[in-house]
């Protein structure tokens, strides 16, 4: 699509996977010196800082951020870490600030990517200079809004970009804060080549204990990175206590991550070479049965129109998916996706049989 630089090109020296460690809030220059101490005696420096220096917070009266002020607390963790540093920035007077100070490299918060307008006014103020940007997804799960707040930095000229996958409000599922969809990223990657993907476990799971398994499964599923919030005392923390964790923890989490590569595609190996074409095979298999069985699904549409019947018969769909579903269960495949590949080659079918009738009363008129 179109050419941004990858964090490698950065300038900061970042290879590999990129981790991105510090408090959810800047809170006091106490608290920013000690985080900083406790992940040098820890010997745990991540690659980048994050603070939260104005925290979007759902409603009034809460911890909203120390402001201006805690952008100068930033100069203790150049200090004793001499890495760069992270905030969010929600409007045009915080990239100001932010810019002032000397911050490394920004980012847009969930709640912001959502509104085109207010990454409009933070791209306005970013033209012309030259900061790495990372978008957040927004709060709801649209690709689309993802990809335009990317867009809009980079319309104004900023190249270095990259995303964090941070989850998405979902008031019914209990076991994440925001919950994640691992289809998302890997869409953006194909709609934008070699944009990168960080993970946020933190913000996904909103507890300190599931943020190994998920930052796991990003890894498992090809993202680049990990942001996770780290506070030397996180029972105390101004915002977000639940789900910090102290440098000790985190370089224990970190440890017991596989940090997979990505597949080399220079040199994958016979085994895996030859396991891929019979997968291949099997592709161009399941590709000529579907192509089969809609063949047959065209022309039970047709007989369904000569008889004046409807698109969609109820029994033979709950019959359809209850025997199919139990012989995919019997066969070790789950019943969640038994379902969900039924609903899709159903709902495929019926809107093939509606275009037919379409076409059928059209031609008659
Ligand atoms: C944060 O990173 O502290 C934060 C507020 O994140 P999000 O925008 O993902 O809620
Ligand atoms: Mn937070």
């Amino acid at each position: 699509m179109k050419d941004h630089l990858q964090i490698k090109d950065w300038g900061f020296g970042i290879e590999g996977h990129v981790i991105i460690a510090g408090p959810c809030s800047a809170e006091t220059p106490e608290q920013i010196e000690k985080v900083c101490l406790d992940m040098k005696k820890e010997n745990m420096v991540p690659d980048m800082f994050r603070a939260g220096i104005w925290k979007p917070r759902t409603r009034p009266g809460s911890f909203e951020g120390i402001g201006e002020e805690g952008l100068k607390w930033m100069e203790i963790v150049r200090h004793h870490l001499n890495i760069p540093i992270t905030t969010e920035v929600g409007n045009a007077a915080h990239v100001e600030l932010a810019l002032k100070h000397k911050v490394d490299v920004l980012w847009v918060g969930a709640r912001t990517t959502v509104n085109p307008f207010a990454v409009q006014e933070i791209a306005d103020a970013l033209k012309g200079v030259d900061i790495p940007v990372m978008i957040k997804n927004p709060m709801n799960p649209d690709l689309q809004l993802w990809i335009g707040a990317l867009e809009r930095m980079h319309a104004v000229g900023i190249n270095k970009l990259a995303a964090i996958h941070r989850g998405f409000s979902d008031s019914y599922d209990k076991r994440f804060r925001n919950k994640p969809n691992w289809s998302m990223p890997i869409h953006l990657k194909r709609e934008w080549k070699g944009m990168e993907v960080i993970n946020d476990p933190s913000h996904i799971v909103g507890n300190r204990e599931g943020i190994l398994e998920t930052a796991q499964r990003a890894i498992n599923f090809g993202l680049d990175g990990l942001m996770i919030e780290t506070h030397h005392d996180p029972d105390n923390a101004w915002s977000d206590a639940k789900q910090q964790v102290t440098p000790k923890r985190l370089k224990e989490i970190l440890s017991l991550i596989d940090f997979k590569d990505t597949l080399g595609s220079e040199n994958p190996g016979e085994r895996l070479n030859d396991l891929r074409s019979a997968v291949d095979h099997l592709d161009d298999q399941l590709l000529d049965i579907l192509q089969e069985r809609f063949s047959l699904i065209d022309q039970i549409g047709a007989y369904k129109r000569e008889h004046h019947l409807t698109v969609f018969q109820s029994d033979r769909w709950k019959f359809v998916m209850e025997s199919r579903t139990q012989k995919g269960v019997q066969k070790n495949l789950s019943e969640k996706f038994m379902k969900e590949l039924l609903y899709c080659i159903h709902e495929e079918s019926v809107k093939r049989q509606e275009k037919q009738l379409r076409e059928a009363d059209a031609v008659k008129k």
